[in-house]
């Protein structure tokens, strides 16, 4: 017997078209490309949103045909989310950071019909716009007037000028809930992309649950600010959920440095924001020299990379930002498990709840996980022993666009499949997950494995730290032995035997690092992670000291 309830497809239209009947007064603010503050709101936003839809159509796309963007987070892009996807069109968000050759490989790849740009992205469209065979239409994100003559691509249009005609009325579709509603293409540290491609149900199930009090817990009374690019797994679907409870959402634009950041959270009075470390360090770093503080910053979520503790004592105890950590992929839209504790840790002493918070967390309801061995054996809950991980779930990858690199799952003897994140974790018995490693970046020493993370941690701990990454060298006794290259303060002295010092007590002996490199800087890849595949290209004449 089924159940009695109406069946309607879960849309992300749906969610524009709640937010503007009971939050349409909630602001949306956005720093421009062209440097000013553009403020509305949702009503205004689903308006010009069912603009784009109208403008899509009379442009003769097709159902699921993709439409592209390379573009900061802001309102417009804003409303291709809805726009796009609430047409039946699939939002294909592009990483402006890829080489121009893997953004025309990837354009020609999705087969995108129309690219959508900030006028930052001039330069790189101009190199890509001959090699992207599919694209049809090309729409600079400005107003008629800001429309460049010179700017080499023939037909180019203002994305002001092209939806002001548009009517405002439009009835969004209804579909099967199963379609593609935006893709997002992996970084590709090997091989070539491959696409993950979100559909109308899993982008609103997902939603749904990123809301949640013990997730990204965000509220009608929230000021959001996403400093997590809307061009990387969604802005971890922010875009989408804070229309569905009714949060203010701030974009930051293209300014990221640390200070702009700041002013705007100031300024927004912003109660929210999520972010990758690197961003959070430099807000840190232009912060604390001013003594500046927080009026109104209560959490922030933090993800993409370990958090260093150094980083949550510092928002905790100097600023009074509650941090929460949280762990995803591309392939996981993104989110997996956030760090919130559980009753019974509220009366542990700080030290012991600190050791809580450094996990990724504890699975939201609809991901499950599990750790594994070699032979795909699930693994104790015990906190010790570390596995593969693997993942199932409603909004989790089952396989990549056109089938790119076969079938990923891995297979249990039920049958269900599971996706293997290519981390190595633990999990303990209340459920809480820590990655010790990407499996591809683990250091085996004396065969016992040694966690780059829990070393890099303990390096950034040290005030004259500014990122540290630690990798595995070759060595003729113990196969590998963990070096940690480091990025000093400027102006603050530090030798390697202190930083060595400073690991004693802090971690086993054995697994102390055999040297300190000391760099410029840590190549970073297009969404803000360090880049090790890079840096061990870098050291590739390094000899460990004997
Ligand atoms: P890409 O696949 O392009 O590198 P993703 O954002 O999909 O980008 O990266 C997902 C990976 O990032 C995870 O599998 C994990 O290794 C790492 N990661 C994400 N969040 C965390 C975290 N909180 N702590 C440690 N690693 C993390």
């Amino acid at each position: 017997m089924l159940g009695l309830m109406q069946n309607q497809p879960l849309l992300t239209s749906s969610l524009i078209d709640f937010a503007e009947r009971h939050h349409g007064d909630a602001e949306i603010v956005s720093r421009r490309v062209e440097g000013d503050v553009h403020r509305y709101n949702y009503a205004a936003m689903a308006k010009r949103a069912r603009q784009v839809a109208n403008a899509l159509d009379g442009l003769g796309l097709a159902f699921s045909d993709r439409v592209a963007t390379l573009a900061w987070n802001g309102y417009r892009h804003m409303e291709l989310y809805f726009g796009v996807g609430g047409s039946g069109r699939v939002v294909h968000t592009i990483n402006p950071r890829l080489h121009p050759d893997q953004v025309a490989w990837i354009m020609n790849h999705a087969e995108d019909q129309v690219l959508l740009f900030d006028a930052t992205f001039l330069p790189l469209v101009q190199k890509v716009h001959a090699q992207a065979k599919t694209v049809k239409h090309w729409i600079l994100l400005c107003e008629a007037d800001k429309l460049p003559s010179d700017s080499g691509i023939p037909g180019l249009m203002s994305y002001e000028a092209w939806i002001a005609p548009q009517a405002t009325d439009y009835d969004w579709p209804q579909f099967d809930e199963n379609t593609a509603a935006s893709m997002c293409y992996t970084s590709g540290t090997t091989g070539n992309p491959k696409a993950a491609l979100y559909s109308h149900r899993s982008s609103v199930l997902h939603a749904y649950a990123a809301a949640l009090p013990d997730v990204m817990g965000i509220s009608a009374r929230d000021s959001v600010l996403p400093v997590v690019p809307m061009f990387h797994v969604n802005a971890w679907g922010l875009p989408y959920s804070c229309p569905l409870v009714g949060a203010k959402l701030v974009f930051p634009g293209p300014a990221l440095d640390g200070k702009s950041v700041y002013e705007l959270i100031e300024a927004e009075q912003v109660t929210y924001a999520a972010g990758v470390p690197t961003v959070w360090q430099m807000m840190l770093s232009h912060m604390q020299p001013a003594n500046l503080k927080f009026s109104s910053l209560k959490r922030t979520v933090i993800g993409g990379s370990a958090c260093p503790p150094a980083m949550i004592h510092a928002f905790q105890d100097d600023y009074g930002v509650e941090v929460l950590h949280a762990w995803g992929m591309t392939e996981m839209s993104p989110l997996g498990t956030l760090c919130t504790l559980k009753n019974k840790h509220l009366k542990l002493p700080k030290e012991e709840q600190m050791k809580i918070r450094l996990k990724q967390g504890r699975a939201i309801y609809g991901v499950d996980m599990k750790i594994v061995n070699d032979a795909g054996e699930e693994l104790p809950w015990d906190g010790k022993t570390y596995g593969d991980l693997l993942v199932r779930g409603p909004w989790i990858l089952a396989e990549y666009f056109k089938g790119e690199g076969g079938d990923p799952l891995r297979y249990d003897a039920k049958g269900r499949g599971w996706f293997p994140t290519g981390d190595v974790a633990t999990l303990d018995p209340d459920g809480f997950m820590q990655i010790t490693d990407r499996s591809k970046d683990v250091i085996k020493s004396g065969g016992e494995w040694i966690s780059s993370i829990d070393i890099e941690n303990i390096a950034m701990g040290h005030p004259a730290v500014v990122m540290a990454a630690c990798i595995g060298m070759p060595h003729p006794k113990w196969d590998e032995r963990p070096i940690v290259v480091v990025v000093k303060k400027p102006n603050m002295a530090l030798s390697k035997p202190e930083l060595l010092a400073f690991y004693q007590g802090k971690t086993a002996k054995w697994q102390i690092p055999d040297d300190v490199v000391f760099v410029d800087a840590i190549p970073l890849g297009a969404t803000g992670k360090m880049l090790k595949t890079k840096l061990r290209e870098q050291l590739v004449d390094y000899q460990l000291p004997v």
